[in-house]
Formats: C-alpha cells, structure tokens, sequence
C-alpha cells in the first residue's frame, strides 16, 4: 500500500515557515501585501478568493479584495490592475480565473506587473521558468515540487510523465521537473497508447481533469502518483484524476484527494507573496 504524499501536513510546515519570515519582514517595517481581483459571482472563484484572504491571514500577510461586478469593462479592469501595479503596499497581485465570458484574461495577464505576478502566469516569468532562472513559479506545480521534496523523492534520471499540457499546471509541472533532471514526457489528448507511456513511468503526474481517469494498469508498481485533479464523481464528491483504490495499491507514494496537491496551491501562493516582498524590497529571499 503506497505512502500517503500529505498536502495538508506538507502545507501547515510551509505556512509556519511563512509565518515566521513574515514577522521578521515585519521588524523591518515590510508588510507583504496581496491584492485579489474577483469578476463577477462564480460560486467556486468565490470560495478559492475567501480561502485565498484567510491563508493570508493566519501567515500576516495583508490581503485586499476588489469584487467588481460582472459587468465589468475590460478598461475598468485593466485599469485596476495598473492603479494596483503602482502601490507601494500591494506586493502580489492575483486576479481570479475564469473571468466572465465578455472579459479577455490574457491582456489581464498581461497587465500584470510581472515583479507582482505571484500565480506565474504572465510571459516574462513563463520565460523565466523555461530557462530556469525564476523567483515565481505557478502555485499547483510548485505545490507538487514541494511535496515530492518532503518526501525526499528526487526526480533526477526518473521517467516523469505529466499527463495534461495546460499553461497553468501541466507545461510548467514539465519544466520544474526537467529542471530536475527528471526525463520528462507530457501527454495530452492527441498521446498514442498513454497507457504503456504513464505504465513506464517511475513519477506519474495527472493534471486532466476527469474522474478515475488514471486507472492501475497505467501505474508501473513502485510508481509516485501525484493527483492534480480536483474533479467531481458520480455522488457530487470531491475526487482527483486517480482512481484511488487500486491505484495505491500498486503505487509507492501517492497524493490523496482532497488532502494533497489542494492544500499546497494556496500555500505557493502565501510564498510567491513573501517573495514579491522581499524582491521589490531588495531583500534577499531563499530560491525554493
Ligand atoms: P485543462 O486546462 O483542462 O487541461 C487538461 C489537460 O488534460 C489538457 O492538456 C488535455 O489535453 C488533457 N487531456 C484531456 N483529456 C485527455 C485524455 N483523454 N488523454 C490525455 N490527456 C487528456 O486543465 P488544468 O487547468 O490543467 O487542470 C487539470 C485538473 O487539475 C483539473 O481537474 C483542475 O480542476 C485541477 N487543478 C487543481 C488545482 C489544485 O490546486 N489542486 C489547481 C489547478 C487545477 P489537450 O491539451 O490535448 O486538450
């Protein structure tokens, strides 16, 4: 029976550790500050925003909301987000995803002040991980790195495989295991016979977004599994991308959903602010 990767444990270390560090930046008269946009009323954005502004107080760091009606113009938004980029107070800027049909995320994106993207997600600092020289990585990969580095797992001359190619989860998961000298192999909806790929595979992430979609046959024995997907199965119950049961079965580690790769997102958040800090303060910061 495969060892639990638990998120939950793995993420309350990370935020003490924050926690700490954000007294000492205090001492120094550096509050971190994040800003976090919300368009319209989804109800899941509404939830991931409150979990959001509570993580961020439990560790001190200081959080603003900016709820903007649905009806928000892609000016008005923009706008925002440069009134943001100028404030001194405001160290990390995030702005919820999916925005509602009539916005455009990427000029959003794009906006960003890349000094203040903490979710990663603007060109400059997706330039940054490619070559390997980055201060922010996306939260859910960096979530997944953390979580093998607690449990001493190194990646170094592993078959990884990454099923999913996203820009958020699954091309960066690549990178940062590549740059870890992992042999990386991304799959996605056009991969012939994933099947035999995943089953050769020492780390296997899954990052598709459909239930029990990773069964055991595609798990070789021994095999780390990390489940990024936060799905939904046939009783409206939370579940991943892993077919759980027989999975860890075979496996040798793997992360429970919920109670995994979850918990760490929130918590890379918490640290991509506390860097954001310290780098437009000219402190130094660890490179985690
Ligand atoms: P996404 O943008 O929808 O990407 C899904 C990827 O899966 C795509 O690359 C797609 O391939 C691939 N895929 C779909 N069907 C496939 C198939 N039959 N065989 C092989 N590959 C297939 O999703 P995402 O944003 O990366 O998120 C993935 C999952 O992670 C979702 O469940 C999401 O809710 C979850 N998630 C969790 C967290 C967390 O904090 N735990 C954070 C972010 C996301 P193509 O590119 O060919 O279409």
């Amino acid at each position: 029976m495969a060892v639990l990767l638990d998120g939950k444990a793995a993420s309350a270390a990370v935020r003490a550790r924050l926690k700490e560090e954000v007294a000492e930046l205090k001492e120094k008269g550096i509050v971190p500050g994040l800003a976090v946009i919300i368009v319209g009323d989804d109800p899941a954005s509404r939830i991931y925003v409150n979990n959001k502004k509570k993580a961020c107080a439990e560790v001190g760091i200081y959080s603003e909301e900016f709820a903007l009606p649905a009806d928000t113009t892609q000016e008005e938004l923009l706008a925002l987000v440069a009134s943001l980029n100028g404030r001194s107070d405001i160290n990390g800027i995030l702005c919820q995803l999916p925005l509602p049909a009539s916005l455009e995320e990427k000029p959003v994106i794009e906006a960003i002040s890349p000094l203040k993207d903490v979710d990663a997600f603007h060109a400059a600092n997706v330039g940054h991980i490619m070559i390997g020289d980055f201060s922010f990585v996306p939260c859910t990969p960096a979530g997944v790195m953390e979580l093998l580095h607690v449990a001493g797992i190194d990646p170094a001359g592993k078959d990884c495989v990454v099923i999913g190619r996203s820009n958020i989860v699954g091309k960066p998961m690549a990178m940062l295991l590549l740059h870890e000298n992992g042999t990386v192999t991304i799959c996605h909806s056009k991969t012939k016979d994933l099947q035999a790929v995943c089953a050769r595979a020492d780390i296997l992430v899954a990052a598709v977004g459909r239930a029990k979609f990773v069964t055991a046959d595609m798990v070789k024995p021994g095999a780390v599994v990390v489940d990024v997907g936060m799905n939904r199965d046939e009783n409206g119950k939370l579940c991943g991308d892993v077919d759980f049961g027989p999975v860890a079965e075979k496996a040798s580690y793997i992360t429970p959903v919920p109670g995994g790769v979850g918990p760490m997102t929130i918590s890379m958040l918490l640290q991509n602010t506390v860097k954001a800090a310290c780098l437009q303060n000219a402190l130094l910061f660890d490179k985690r």
